[in-house]
């Protein structure tokens, strides 16, 4: 199995490209999600987000009010770093289990949609390949617009906080430049499909895997012969 990581910038076409590869049937586990799942009620992330920010970081119902959450790690580096050591771990974990789910259903490759990948760097060592979805710089600001119902000073501001989608494009092995239309970009996205369909990466792991078994299964009938005899 082989690891493919998929990022971009706000609005510059992720989801977009990360739902057509979910139709090809890609596996894509989405770093989203997964975040918004180890902090929910009752879980280890949970109850320590609670003891370290206080209750008053809750909703009525009980879940973590992620856009407070958020305005107070906005002010504080400090807290942000606590957050992160609180809630990345279990990300990984997470993530991790996941991973090993579609590695035990023969699945050769697993596309991990994670917004943040260059900025943490926390996974790039990890992965085969890397793909940014890429639109220039004034179909981003009115894609975001129209998307998130923006003026032109708040767009300006939520893109000015990223790392710069250019910067991005430097450090990714893939391009889907999706600044025309869908159809254009979903005959780039058939494409990269086919390459990592074709690849032949996977055989290593798969390789490493039956032999760490096949060992396992020589030590453990070896142990049987003792004991039996
Ligand atoms: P991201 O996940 O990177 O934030 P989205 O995939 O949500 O971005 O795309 C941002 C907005 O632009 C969405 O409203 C989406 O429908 C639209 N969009 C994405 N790609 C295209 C395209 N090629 N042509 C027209 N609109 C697009």
């Amino acid at each position: 199995m082989f690891l493919v990581g998929l990022t971009g910038g706000i609005s510059s076409g992720k989801s977009t490209v990360s739902s057509m590869l979910r139709e090809l049937g890609c596996p894509i586990i989405d770093a989203d999600v997964v975040a918004r799942q180890v902090v929910e009620p009752n879980s280890r992330a949970y109850c320590r987000i609670v003891q370290h920010f206080g209750s008053e970081i809750l909703l009525e119902s009980g879940k973590i009010d992620r856009q407070k959450l958020g305005e107070l790690i906005f002010s504080s580096e400090e807290k942000r770093k606590l957050l992160n050591s609180i809630t990345h771990p279990e990300i990984h974990k997470a993530m991790l289990k996941e991973i090993l789910f579609y590695f035990l259903r023969g699945y050769r490759y697993v596309v991990l949609d994670v917004p943040l990948l260059f900025e943490t760097r926390r996974l790039t060592q990890f992965l085969n390949h890397t793909v940014v979805v890429y639109c220039d710089p004034a179909t981003q600001m009115s894609r975001l617009m129209q998307r998130d119902v923006l003026n032109q000073e708040k767009a300006e501001s939520r893109l000015a906080a990223q790392m710069p989608l250019n910067e991005k494009r430097g450090l990714a092995k893939h391009v889907i430049e999706n600044s025309g239309s869908r159809e254009d970009t979903h005959r780039q996205v058939l494409r990269l499909h086919t390459k990592l369909e074709d690849s032949m990466e996977f055989l290593l792991v798969r390789v490493i895997a039956m032999a760490v078994a096949a060992g396992l299964g020589g030590v453990l009938l070896y142990s049987a012969k003792i004991l039996v005899a």
